[in-house]
């Protein structure tokens, strides 16, 4: 019997309608081609352009529709005229997040030979590793109501052994499916400032403790700021990077670039139940409206939705799809005849996304 998957859709602001159209096309296409697993879409309404209108960011029912969904496809979100009353940004994307314990912030990097970097890319050498960020404590714990007086500013950074321990556990976990399906040697970084914090200090003994239960899988720590130079020096020798919120936060967008542009950058927030997937890129109002979007890293985000609904759902053939979407979009990419104006290409987003469907389907 085939099985049916609820997605929430979120379209977002700016040019996250622009690209959430051709990625639902895709979905919709690889789904209606399978016979192992369809897909039934429900668009919900959030973001600034909804609170202009209505007041409400991210309302009750869309949040009920979230919950209920098998897999949340969340588009960019958030527009710099809209702000809420204290004049921080729209972001339903956090509320979300904190909602449903989204703990796992998943950044994959990938530079496949032929793609464009800003990196000399050494002959038979390609980049591909995974950022985990936790997401939901870390420095961003006090978010929007640090302590603030006329002579001092404080935020206070948590790092908790129950979110701890889960992520510690996923990034395991992803290091050995990245090793059994042969692309990697299986390997998990931990990155801290255990020299200088006893947070990190507590942090690092909790990765030595999941560590010791995978002895099939090699570990190691970096401190935060080798990992930075790392990052540019030789960042093929990385698989699973994990790390806290503020350092991953900054970390990821290092990873962005090295793949040539935000455009390029999918993600995920994964929790024990919920996952919402989105691209690392904001609503790029400056865009908005032009047909000039990258579609690609909300594709690449959709692709990494297909593969996590495959693995939790033990659907092989949905994995596979996800699997075979990323690397459509990662060879189109390498390729570097259709490419969009972020990436040094003149292409429109609908014609980069037609490419995409072409190589799954007419190639
Ligand atoms: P946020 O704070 O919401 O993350 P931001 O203001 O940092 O957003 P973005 O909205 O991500 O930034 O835009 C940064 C720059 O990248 C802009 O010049 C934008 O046009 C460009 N950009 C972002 N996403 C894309 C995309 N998918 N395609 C092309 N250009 C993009």
């Amino acid at each position: 019997m085939t099985n049916t998957f609820q997605i929430a859709v979120f379209h977002g602001d700016g040019i996250g309608p622009e690209i959430m159209g051709p990625t639902v096309d895709i979905l919709r296409k690889m789904a209606d081609a399978s016979d192992s697993y369809d897909l039934s879409f429900q668009d919900v309404p959030a973001g600034a352009a909804h609170y202009a209108r209505t007041g409400e960011s991210l309302p009750t029912a869309s949040m009920d529709v979230a919950r209920s969904s098998d897999a949340i496809l969340l588009s960019a979100m958030g527009l710099p005229d809209v702000r809420y009353d204290d004049g921080t940004e729209i972001s339903p994307q956090i509320e979300l997040r904190k909602a449903l314990t989204l703990f796992a912030g998943v950044r994959p990097v990938t530079v496949r030979q032929g793609q464009s970097t800003p990196l000399k890319m050494p002959e038979g050498k390609e980049i591909d590793f995974v950022l985990i960020r936790e997401s939901t404590e870390g420095l961003f714990h006090t978010q929007g109501c640090g302590e603030v007086t006329k002579d001092e500013a404080r935020e206070t950074l948590l790092i908790t052994r129950d979110i701890s321990e889960k992520l510690f556990r996923f990034a395991f976990d992803l290091a050995k499916t990245r090793k059994s399906t042969g692309r990697s040697a299986g390997k998990v970084t931990c990155v801290d400032k255990a020299n200088v914090f006893r947070a990190f200090a507590f942090f690092r003994e909790m990765f030595d403790a999941e560590a010791a239960k995978h002895p099939e899988l090699a570990s190691d720590h970096a401190y935060v700021d080798a990992t930075a130079l790392w990052m540019v020096q030789k960042p093929w020798d990385f698989d699973v990077m994990v790390t806290e919120n503020m350092f991953g936060d900054i970390l990821s967008d290092l990873g962005a670039g090295l793949m040539g542009g935000l455009g390029l950058a999918p993600s995920a927030d994964i929790g024990l139940e919920h996952a919402v997937f989105q691209p690392c890129h904001g609503s790029a109002p400056d865009i908005a409206g032009q047909g000039l979007a990258n579609p690609h890293a909300m594709i690449l985000s959709a692709a990494m939705m297909l593969e996590w609904l495959g693995i939790k759902h033990d659907n092989g053939a949905m994995r596979q799809d996800g699997t075979r979407l990323r690397e459509a979009v990662e060879a189109v990419v390498a390729a570097g005849d259709v490419l969009t104006r972020d990436l040094g290409g003149s292409a429109g987003t609908s014609q980069a996304a037609a490419v995409v469907m072409d190589a799954l389907f007419v190639a």
